[in-house]
């Protein structure tokens, strides 16, 4: 349904991401693993269009993407985006950070983005704090309010970025809980992690980023009981 081809980027003169290629199939979930700076969260601004990449094609269902006069809400209504520092809307209650995007972007009329609303809430177990606001919730709360949000746009895709990084140790637990619960219900995603037990357990494809190339690529089993490339060994030779 998503294919990246060449895709490349830059910011001035430095080159962040090199003619990545990959594609997902519905019901993938592909973990993007990676050191800090190797460009995943740039990969994945790039899919969602918070980023405009310098040469390559994005194709979401063979439309390309990067040409002019794409609906760019439309689209990340589709695609949708949940980020390690959880980007809610901080003025506004959780039902209506819930219910804002489905009213602006599909139009939806109160009443149904309120259902999908509660809907969602309850689904990641946060529809007692409907009226609460994100400053009144923890970390872990707070992330499962941004992936009930994301998922009442209703998504073909969800593009996670270190979705636990922010989190205290105590809350990762129940956020990956819920993505565990997606995946269960065959949610296609990309995740990008530091979490390797879930990259392993979970995911059915993991790719392997350093500096801004994809180096290796496989099914979690394969690549981190044998890992081919040296830096993927180096990479996870730290998280034993
Ligand atoms: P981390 O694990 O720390 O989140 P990452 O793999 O997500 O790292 P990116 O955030 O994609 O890495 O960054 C890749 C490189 O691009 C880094 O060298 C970073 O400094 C650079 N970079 C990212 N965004 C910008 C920007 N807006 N302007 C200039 N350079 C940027
Ligand atoms: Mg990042």
């Amino acid at each position: 349904m998503l294919r990246i081809e060449h895709l490349s980027k830059s910011f001035g003169a430095h080159e962040v991401l090199r003619d990545i290629d990959f594609t997902v199939y519905r019901g993938d979930v592909i973990s993007v693993i990676g050191s800090s700076g190797s460009g995943k969260s740039t990969l994945l601004r790039c899919v969602n269009l918070l980023e405009t990449p310098s040469s390559g094609e994005i194709r979401f269902h063979s439309s390309n993407i990067l040409s002019p006069g794409i609906n760019v809400p439309g689209y990340r209504a589709k695609v949708g985006m949940v980020f390690q520092s959880f980007n809610l809307f901080d003025n506004m209650s959780v039902l209506k950070n819930c219910e804002i995007g489905q009213r602006k972007v599909l139009s939806r009329g109160a009443e149904e983005a309120r259902e999908k609303a509660m809907h969602y809430l309850r689904k990641v177990g946060m529809a007692p704090y409907v009226n609460a606001l994100p400053r009144q919730l923890s970390g872990g709360q707070k992330q499962r309010v941004a992936i009930a949000r994301a998922l009442a746009m209703e998504p073909e895709v969800l593009l996670f970025d270190e979705p636990t990084s922010a989190l205290d140790p105590e809350m990762v637990g129940e956020v990956l809980e819920v993505m565990r619960n997606l995946v269960r219900e065959g949610m296609t995603m990309i995740v990008v992690t530091h979490e390797m037990a879930f990259a392993r357990d979970v995911s059915n494809h993991v790719v392997f980023m350093a500096d801004g190339v994809i180096c290796e690529e496989s099914d979690p089993i394969r690549l981190f009981s044998a890992p081919k490339n040296k830096r993927t060994q180096e990479f996870l030779s730290r998280f034993l």
